[in-house]
């Protein structure tokens, strides 16, 4: 990317956002993370405290962003959080806590982002799915239902918003190595990496590197993309 941008990163006090969020700021980026508890990441990240399940908090948090940095132009829409159980366990909150984080709160902060891109003419919105949401993943079915839903989400906010230089694009990774996959067994993890042609988890930072040619210049024309970024896991799908 040669112009510097203003980017937010939700979700981008660990893991994949953190990763991308310093690669962000190390092309020289002015960049915003959000996360519940955000702690203090980096100097050159400006960290604030949003629970995307709030519409209120989303608002104030771009509120902050924009005053500190300048409107949003880049959006990786990244937090996420799993309660996985099985179908016949799973209760009506850990369905709809999964949804309400993953793809509403991914439309609310996508939703405010584009108030400022319209009038902008140039955007681009990331969303960070899985590879499971076009794959399915037993005892996933919340999870799995919200990163779909990401796909359907950015794909028409791709064809509403594709006249005015905005673009939406989808990241599906595999098995990252962050908190989420640490919360598996060892048998969980070596089951799944044996399914992997590439026989091994993700780095953070493979994610982030695709995540930043979609910021780019270079991206300008794809749109509506699903990327996968999963060691084959997927493919096909
Ligand atoms: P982590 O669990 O390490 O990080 C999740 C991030 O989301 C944290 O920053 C967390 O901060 C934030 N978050 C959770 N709930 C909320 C909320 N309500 N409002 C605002 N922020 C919230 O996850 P990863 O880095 O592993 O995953 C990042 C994304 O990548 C997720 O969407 C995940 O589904 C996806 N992904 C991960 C894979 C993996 O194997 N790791 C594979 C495929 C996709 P806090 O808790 O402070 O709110």
């Amino acid at each position: 990317m040669t112009q510097t941008r203003t980017v937010l990163v939700t979700g981008g006090n660990r893991g994949i956002g953190l990763a991308t969020a310093k690669r962000f700021a190390d092309q020289g980026h002015r960049v915003a993370i959000t996360a519940r508890d955000p702690g203090d990441v980096d100097s050159r990240i400006l960290a604030i405290p949003c629970d995307q399940t709030d519409a209120d908090a989303v608002d104030r948090a771009y509120q902050a962003i924009e005053s500190e940095l300048g409107n949003v132009e880049v959006l990786v829409a990244n937090a996420g959080i799993t309660k996985d159980q099985l179908l016949l366990r799973m209760s009506d909150d850990d369905f709809s806590t999964v949804i309400d984080t993953n793809l509403k709160g991914s439309y609310r902060v996508a939703q405010r982002a584009t108030r400022t891109m319209l009038r902008a003419r140039w955007g681009r919105l990331i969303f960070v799915s899985s590879v499971v949401g076009l794959l399915g993943s037993a005892g996933q079915a919340n999870y799995a239902a919200s990163k779909a839903g990401l796909v359907g989400l950015a794909r028409s906010m791709a064809r509403e918003l594709g006249s005015r230089n905005i673009t939406a694009n989808i990241v599906s990774p595999g098995p990252v190595a962050t908190e989420m996959l640490d919360a598996l067994t060892e048998d969980q993890r070596s089951a799944i990496t044996e399914q992997v042609p590439l026989k091994r988890v993700a780095e953070p930072q493979e994610i982030a590197e695709t995540i930043l040619f979609l910021a780019s210049e270079g991206a300008g024309y794809i749109t509506g993309a699903v990327i996968p970024i999963d060691g084959g896991l997927g493919m096909g799908h």
